[in-house]
C-alpha cells in the first residue's frame, strides 16, 4: 500500500456531474484507493459569471450518493486568490509574464495560438491580461494510459493568460498553484485537459514545484462516433441510478464487473472494484454500447 498517493478530484460548478465526470471521479477515487492513498477534492471555482447556481452542493451530494467519500475539507478555489495574486505580481515583476491588451477581434485568425503582439510592449497591468512567456521549447510526458505526449509550447500554444484582463485567475494557473499546494502526486482526469499539461509541466518547473504523474481517461465517444455531450446531452447523475451507473462506468474504464455487484449499493460496488482495479486495462479512447446511451 503506498500512502503516500495524493490524488484529488476537482470539479468545476459550471454544471451538475455527467456520466464523464462520473468517470473521471471513479477512476481518481479507485486509482488512489487501490494504494490506499488519499482522494482530495477541489472546487474549481475560479469563474464565477459561468457558475451554476446550485451546482456545487449538487456535486458533493451525488459525489456521497455514489459512495465517492473524499478526505479532509473541499478546497475552494474562490478561498485562494491572495496565493494566486502573490505568483502573478512575482512572475510579473521577474519579466516572465506581461500585461496584454489584445481585444479577442485582434487575436482572430491565429487558431489560439497567441501571436505575442503585446510582448515587448511593456503595457501597464490596470486594465490588461496578463500573459506568461513560453519557451521556443517541446514539452514531453508520459501518460499512464495515452502514452507519450508532446506539445511545442510556441508553436502550438504561445504565451498564455494566467490572469484575465477582468481580473480573475486563470484554470492554468489555479491548477498548478493547489495541486502543488494540495500535495497531489496523481492526476487522473479526462482526456480533454491531455493538450493543457504541457503548460502545466511548465509552469511546474517554473515555480519549482514536482511533476506530478498524469493519467488522463478516455474520452468517451457515443457510438455514432461523436464525443459525449456534443449531441448527447448527458443527463446529470440520477442518486437512484448509482449502481447501474458505476458499473456502466466501470466498463468505459476496461474494468471487469461481477454479476454480484448488480443488486450491491454504489459502496459495495465500490469496495469490490478497488481490490480488482487496473489502471492499465483502461483504453484510449471509449465508446459506450447504444444501451448505455438510454
Ligand atoms: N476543473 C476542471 C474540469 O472540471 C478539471 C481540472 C483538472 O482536473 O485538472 O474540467
Ligand atoms: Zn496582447
Amino acid at each position: 500500500m503506498d500512502s503516500r498517493y495524493i490524488g484529488r478530484f476537482a470539479p468545476t460548478p459550471s454544471g451538475l456531474l455527467h456520466f464523464g465526470s462520473l468517470v473521471a471521479a471513479l477512476a481518481s477515487w479507485l486509482d488512489a484507493r487501490a494504494v490506499g492513498g488519499r482522494w482530495l477534492l477541489r472546487m474549481e471555482d475560479t469563474d464565477p459569471p459561468r457558475e451554476m447556481p446550485g451546482a456545487r452542493d449538487a456535486i458533493l451530494h451525488t459525489l456521497e450518493c455514489y459512495g465517492l467519500e473524499w478526505d479532509g475539507e473541499v478546497v475552494v478555489q474562490s478561498e485562494r486568490h491572495a496565493a494566486y495574486a502573490a505568483v502573478v505580481d512575482k512572475l510579473f515583476n521577474l519579466g516572465l509574464a506581461y500585461a496584454c491588451t489584445c481585444s479577442r477581434k485582434q487575436l482572430e485568425g491565429y487558431n489560439g495560438v497567441y501571436p505575442g503582439f503585446c510582448r515587448n510592449a511593456g503595457h501597464a497591468r490596470e486594465g490588461a491580461a496578463i500573459r506568461l512567456r513560453v519557451p521556443e521549447l517541446v514539452y514531453r510526458f508520459t501518460d499512464r494510459v495515452q502514452g507519450s505526449f508532446e506539445q511545442h509550447l510556441g508553436r502550438e500554444v504561445g504565451d498564455f493568460v494566467i490572469q484575465r484582463r477582468d481580473g480573475l485567475y486563470a484554470y492554468q494557473l489555479a491548477v498548478v498553484l493547489d495541486d502543488a499546494w494540495q500535495g497531489v502526486t496523481e492526476v487522473v482526469r479526462g482526456a480533454d485537459l491531455l493538450d493543457n499539461t504541457p503548460r502545466q509541466l511548465y509552469l511546474q518547473e517554473l515555480l519549482g514545484f514536482s511533476h506530478p504523474r498524469y493519467l488522463h481517461i478516455p474520452l468517451i465517444v457515443q457510438p455514432d462516433g461523436h464525443k459525449l455531450g456534443k449531441t448527447y446531452r448527458s443527463p446529470a447523475l440520477a442518486a437512484d441510478q448509482a449502481t447501474a451507473l458505476l458499473l456502466r462506468a466501470l466498463r468505459a474504464l476496461g474494468q471487469a464487473t461481477e454479476p454480484a455487484m448488480l443488486h450491491a449499493s454504489p459502496a459495495e460496488v465500490l469496495a469490490i472494484a478497488r481490490q480488482h482495479w487496473q489502471a492499465q486495462a483502461i483504453p484510449r479512447q471509449s465508446t459506450l454500447a447504444e444501451a448505455d446511451l438510454h
